[in-house]
């Protein structure tokens, strides 16, 4: 605790020597500055700066840290209302709140109250608590979160990845955004596995429609990676350090940073693999993946592939069946006697690697259409299983 006690902060705050600087959070893409995290500083009075992981633990023990948060939230309205005043384009500040607040009932109201009583729209502030606070307060977590919405504030996770909540517990909690901990760009992105972890959290996050940060962004091989996983906004020193509002101000007036780079030699394999996939169902209305030998398969559409909808899934054998009822009657036999499961896993032993089939199928409008099945067998790389990829093709003009 480097020997401050809660009255030496206290009288901190009464004295008007803490104060908030700002770190810009840059669009992934573009490096335009697109919103910021409100971060407490203590200045002394002999110009020193007290960064919080020296002060914040004392309070956090207790709970005076709530006392300090409702002060943060002051200063960034008076500051956010300031620069409007000015003419200033603002944008969101994000603030940071302690787990003790999941116990005050009626926080969204009194953060509502605060940011009206700076004539500021709710969307200029974001709620940001820390992974860590939600195990054990899930309930009071999912609580807060719907009040929040419904005031319309948005709700962000703080250092994702560093604690131990699941990841079904973040997306229940429906945030808006989750902020990548730094601890997961520790070995720079350049190491297979922290890769590999990274685009699994992007991919989930990407699928839940959940906006991403990256915190402690500090090298260009961080940076180059981050592009290629969608990563949708990057905040540290790489951009700029947390600064005063004086400064900060500057970069809400100048709003893009440039940087001199040449960052997109860097490429993630999954990014590629994500492309391709996304150009594959713009090619085909209709993707199934299967497992033939434990009869199992797992449907995307182009229409909900990385939309929050979930994809089907179900037995090969009533898919099948399934497929040859929406069938014209003329084509269910040969069209069940070629797809049936016995009968694509006879094939692939006999060394088929595909499949090719046009049959008449019938749309919602009652229609008939010409429809080409493609099924490319593949040996499980982990197992003896069949794998089977369905690709159809509808020929929309081609009506029958
Ligand atoms: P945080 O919310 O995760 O904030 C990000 C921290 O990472 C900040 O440290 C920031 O200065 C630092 N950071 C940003 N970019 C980089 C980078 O590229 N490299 C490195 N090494 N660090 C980077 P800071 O300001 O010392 O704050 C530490 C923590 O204290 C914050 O972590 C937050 O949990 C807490 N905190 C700060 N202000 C408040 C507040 O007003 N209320 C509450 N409850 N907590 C606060
Ligand atoms: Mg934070
Ligand atoms: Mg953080």
């Amino acid at each position: 605790m480097n020997g401050f006690i809660i009255s030496d902060i206290l009288t901190a705050m009464q004295r008007k020597e803490l104060t908030v600087y700002y770190q810009p959070k840059v669009d992934a893409t573009t490096n335009c500055l697109k919103s910021a995290e409100a971060l407490v500083r203590w200045i002394r009075k002999d110009g020193s700066v007290v960064l919080p992981g020296q002060f914040l633990p004392a309070m956090e023990q207790t709970g005076a840290v709530t006392m300090l948060d409702w002060y943060v939230v002051e200063k960034v309205c008076a500051f956010l209302e300031r620069l409007q005043k000015e003419g200033v384009k603002v944008r969101p500040v994000s603030v940071n709140f302690s787990r003790w607040h999941l116990h005050e009932e009626d926080m969204p109201k009194r953060l509502a109250d605060i940011v009206d009583a700076h004539h500021l729209d709710h969307s200029l502030i974001v709620v940001e608590i820390t992974e860590s606070a939600m195990i054990h307060e899930e309930n009071l977590m999912r609580k807060m979160v719907a009040a929040l919405h419904e005031k319309g504030f948005e709700f962000s996770i703080d250092d994702f990845g560093s604690g131990l909540s699941s990841l079904s517990m973040v997306a229940d909690t429906l945030p808006d955004e989750i902020k990548i901990d730094r601890s997961l760009l520790k070995k720079n992105c350049e190491d297979e596995r922290e890769r590999i972890i990274l685009e699994s959290i992007f991919l989930f996050a990407t699928r839940l429609n959940i906006r991403t940060v990256a915190e402690g962004v500090e090298t260009k091989e961080q940076l180059g990676f981050l592009r290629t996983c969608n990563c949708n906004l990057i905040q540290g020193f790489y951009f700029a350090r947390p600064m005063p509002e004086d400064a900060f101000r500057e970069c809400l007036v100048n709003r893009c940073q440039h940087n001199e780079e040449d960052i997109l030699e860097i490429q993630s394999e999954a990014a590629a693999v994500q492309l391709l996939l996304q150009a594959v169902c713009m090619r085909y209305p209709l993707i199934i993946y299967g497992n033939l030998t434990r009869n199992s398969f797992y449907m995307m559409t182009y229409e909900n592939f990385t939309s929050r909808g979930c994809p089907s899934t179900g037995t090969v054998d009533d898919l099948i069946t399934h497929g040859t009822m929406s069938m014209h009657p003329e084509d269910r036999e040969r069209w069940n006697a070629m797809f049936c499961r016995e009968n694509q896993l006879r094939l692939f032993r006999e060394g088929k690697k595909e499949l090719h089939m046009i049959t008449r199928q019938i749309g919602d409008d009652g229609v008939y259409r010409r429809v080409e099945t493609s099924n490319y067998f593949v040996k499980s790389p982990a197992s003896d299983d069949v794998l089977v990829i369905s690709l159809c093709n509808n020929f929309a003009d081609g009506e029958e």
